[in-house]
């Protein structure tokens, strides 16, 4: 369905953002990979679907470098067709206590560098007459927790910036929407099960069961892969007019 699409994903070298460039690569799509850590690993696994891979290592905190990101995907593939702003972070505290560089790092990487690859890509889509603009925020971006002021405002804000790009859009083949996850098991949680073992001395087991029953009625994880198809149908003929939605995959915890 893919084929000949280009989709770039912030933050694919692990998890979510992984599981996204997975589905888009499954369905033919050329994909850029962006991320720290392991980057042979998860280019192996995109390019074993039949993709053509690039990868590009921009700090998503860094306008210079989103730029950068930006023109290498145009230099090597022609134009992003599909942008996936997926790269974030998480850090735990009360406002009082909450780290002044951890806020500004949320507020960049988990809001403002969708701002900055929106801006840099939407020129080409809207030439083309085609785009997709896929948000990974969070059903943080919908609802609050307790000790996560700057991801819950970062992710709030992500969701807004969803509406007004698909408003300013609207009457053209360039849609955005927002993906609001519940919890995903992926490193950034492991993070947050592992810091809830050791805080209660309970097994990791145990914290991932507790940390399921205080938000999460369907008491299950939600799953990359999960998240790919949400984004695959965002990308299909039939996402044609879902425009500025923010929807949520979160076990039913936003509908409390
Ligand atoms: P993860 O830690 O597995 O992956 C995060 C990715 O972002 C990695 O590839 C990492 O290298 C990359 N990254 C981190 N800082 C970066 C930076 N400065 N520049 C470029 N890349 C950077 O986490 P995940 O759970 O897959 O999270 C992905 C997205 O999904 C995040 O935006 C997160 O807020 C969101 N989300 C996660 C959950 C969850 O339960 N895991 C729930 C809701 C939303």
């Amino acid at each position: 369905m893919l084929k000949g699409k280009t989709a770039l994903v912030t933050g694919s070298t692990s998890g979510i953002g992984l599981g996204i460039a997975k589905a888009l690569a499954a369905q033919g799509a050329n994909i850029v990979i962006n991320g720290f850590g392991d980057v042979e690993g998860p280019k192996a696994e995109v390019a074993a679907l039949g993709a053509r891979v690039g990868y590009h290592g921009a700090d998503m905190s860094k306008p210079a470098e989103i730029a950068d990101m930006m023109a290498y995907a145009a230099a090597q593939f022609g134009c992003v067709d599909i942008l996936v702003n997926n790269a974030g972070i998480q850090h735990v505290a009360r406002v009082e206590n909450f780290p002044v560089e951890r806020w500004d790092a949320i507020i960049a990487i988990n809001m403002s560098s969708a701002f900055h690859t929106t801006r840099l890509a939407l020129p080409a889509m809207q030439a083309a007459g085609w785009g997709r603009i896929i948000n990974v925020a969070s059903v943080h971006g919908l609802v609050a927790s307790a000790e996560k002021s700057a991801y819950v405002t970062a992710k709030h804000g992500l969701v807004g910036l969803t509406k007004v790009i698909a408003l300013e859009n609207a009457t053209t083949g360039v849609t955005c929407n927002a993906i609001c996850p519940g919890w995903v098991l992926t490193p950034l949680v492991q993070k947050q099960v592992d810091a809830k073992a050791a805080a209660l001395g309970i097994s990791n087991d145990e914290a991932k069961k507790q940390l399921l029953e205080e938000k999460e009625p369907s008491l299950q994880f939600t799953t990359p892969e999960e998240l790919g198809a949400l984004a695959v149908f965002f990308c299909s003929p039939a996402g044609t007019n879902v425009r500025g939605v923010a929807w949520n995959m979160d076990g039913g915890w936003a509908a409390q």
